[in-house]
């Protein structure tokens, strides 16, 4: 018989019992497959029989029941045995499956009676979940897994503090592990894949909050982006893994964009946020993770800020191409699967900037030879950008407020076909260029009044103005360069550019650009 689907589980957080039965009917709505109602969280910690009949009987799914101490992160505030004695009670009425912690079996004699009676729900027998919890690091899973499956338990449950996403992939080994049905979870943002692949590792359940705010642990994402932004019901053993590794990770649009386009063209894959914490060391700790466990499917990466250089330093100099060598930065590796050449990496920035611009003025990127352009900004976005155009031969001018930069930029990318100039931002009023491109962050939200072009700048018919901001998608510079006759560029278009160049490194398919842009628009429009 093939193993039942993982469950997914809303847990019930409300202090009311009749708020907590109506989110009960809230979960059903939203697809959960059961709720956990969590009698620790109800206001009173002796609620009346007739209180928990109405609470538990007749429920329009699956309860599994918890009254969690405050020990393991609970509410409950009152003696063990009365902890255990509203459980036993509880039981009477409902609950398919009951919690009781690894630490309480010893003085669980009342719970472990009634969990030997059928299910009042179903007559069912019911499941024992057996769980421990260690809210301070990864504890020893092997050393608990043994004790849990020696025990009366018939599911165990470990959740435990991620110190960074290959906790998640430490989490995969102990359910593989596990000779019961189990759930293991790394708690927090960093542990979130583990919420999100537990489906394709075979987990007897994973948890989902029915809205942001009504969580019962750190980094459970709602339903709703379980189902929708992460195409829960599609993961499966084969799915393949994708992510973006940053920090911080969780304001980023990317898992929308690729999940979207996954789905848009049929492709069996995930795209999950990855926090790791600044340093070589945590970024190498993930790789090492992942790389010892190629059964993992994990196929891509985005890299973000502030692991960029690092990603280069990993991957090596050998495995990635010229331009972002030169630029010292990787935004994209691919797992080959090749134990000689494992990961390969790649800069979409830059060829995502060059191609926004070149695509929007109906040229090549060829074209760009000889053409005057203004780089504002000499930041990270700008040193990629700078790269390019000196290596197709373009004549650049980079006018920062801090000049030393725009120096240190230009020595670095300056050659005799391919020239580089530095210049103060207020140098900028004398400015002669065909294209001025700013890579600053002024304008960018929440200060969308500010324009980086002094007011003297003329702008003019002819000239190609590109603005790397992209939110909001139309910066008060575009709108002045518009209303003066330029061609405009939005930071949107290089934006997507990056994303497809991503999906098409990892799939070898042709990205769903409209989706993607469709995405990236709908959010920025929120
Ligand atoms: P960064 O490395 O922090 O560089 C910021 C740049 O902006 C520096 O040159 C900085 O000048 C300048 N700057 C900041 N505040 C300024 C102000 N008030 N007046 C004048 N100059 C100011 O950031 P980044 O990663 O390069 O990103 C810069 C912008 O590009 C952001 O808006 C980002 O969203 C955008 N971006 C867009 C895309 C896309 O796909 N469209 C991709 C990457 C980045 P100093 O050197 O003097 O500090």
């Amino acid at each position: 018989m093939p193993p039942a689907r993982t469950r997914l589980i809303v847990p019930l957080t409300q202090p009311d019992p009749a708020a907590m039965r109506l989110a009960m009917a809230q979960a059903v709505a939203a697809s959960a497959d059961a709720v956990e109602v969590r009698l620790d969280f109800l206001a009173d910690p002796h609620p009346s029989d007739d209180t928990l009949r109405a609470l538990l009987a007749d429920a329009p799914c699956p309860v599994l029941l918890t009254c969690r101490c405050q020990a393991e992160g609970g509410q409950f505030a009152g003696a063990e045995a009365d902890r255990i004695a509203l459980l036993a009670r509880a039981a009477r009425f409902g609950g398919d499956w009951l919690d009781i912690e690894l630490a309480a079996l010893d003085h669980a004699g009342p719970l472990l009676a009634v969990a030997r009676t059928p299910s009042p729900r179903t007559g069912a027998p019911r499941e024992l979940i057996v769980s421990a919890h260690d809210f301070q690091r990864r504890p020893d899973l092997a050393a608990i897994l043994a004790r849990m499956e020696a025990g009366p338990g018939t599911v165990n449950k470990i959740a435990f503090a991620a110190a960074g996403p290959e906790d998640a992939w430490h989490a995969f080994d102990a359910l593989r592990a596990s000779q019961k049905p189990a759930i293991v979870l790394a708690m927090g943002e960093a542990g979130l894949p583990s919420r999100i692949l537990a489906g394709k590792f075979g987990a007897f359940a994973t948890f989902a909050s029915l809205a942001a705010g009504a969580e019962s642990a750190p980094g459970q994402p709602t339903i709703d982006q379980l189902r929708r932004l992460y195409r829960w019901a599609d993961i499966g053993p084969d799915t393949r893994v994708y992510g973006v590794i940053g920090c911080p990770v969780g304001h980023s649009m990317s898992p929308a964009i690729h999940n979207a386009a996954f789905a848009a063209v049929g492709l069996d894959a995930v795209y999950v946020p990855l926090r790791i914490e600044p340093g070589a060391e945590p970024f190498n700790r993930f790789l090492d993770a992942v790389l010892a466990r190629p059964a993992s499917h994990l196929a891509g990466l985005s890299v973000t800020i502030p692991h960029k250089e690092n990603a280069l330093a990993r991957v090596g100099p050998d495995h990635v191409d010229a331009l972002s060598r030169a630029i010292g930065a990787v935004n994209t590796i691919r797992l080959t699967g090749e134990p000689d050449r494992p990961l390969e990496g790649f800069n979409t920035d830059y060829a995502a900037a060059i191609d926004a611009l070149v695509e929007a003025m109906d040229t090549t990127r060829e074209d760009l030879a000889g053409q005057r352009v203004a780089v504002l900004g000499a930041g990270g976005a700008a040193r990629a950008l700078v790269a390019a155009l000196s290596h197709y031969r373009a004549r650049t001018a980079i006018y920062n407020r801090t000049p030393e930069r725009a120096e240190q930029l230009a020595a670095e990318f300056s050659t005799p076909a391919g020239p580089v100039t530095a210049h103060a931002l207020n140098a900028l009023a004398e400015a002669d260029a065909e294209i001025v491109i700013n890579t600053t962050s002024v304008g960018m939200h929440p200060h969308t009044a500010a324009c980086p072009l002094p007011e003297t700048f003329d702008l003019r018919l002819g000239q190609t103005v590109f603005d790397m901001v992209y939110n909001p998608i139309e910066t008060v510079l575009l709108t002045r360069a518009r209303a003066a006759g330029a061609r405009t560029v939005s930071g949107v278009e290089m934006f997507v550019n990056q994303a497809v160049r991503q999906f098409e490194l990892w799939t070898h398919r042709q990205a769903p650009r409209d989706v993607m842009r469709r995405v990236v628009l709908d959010r920025l429009s929120c």
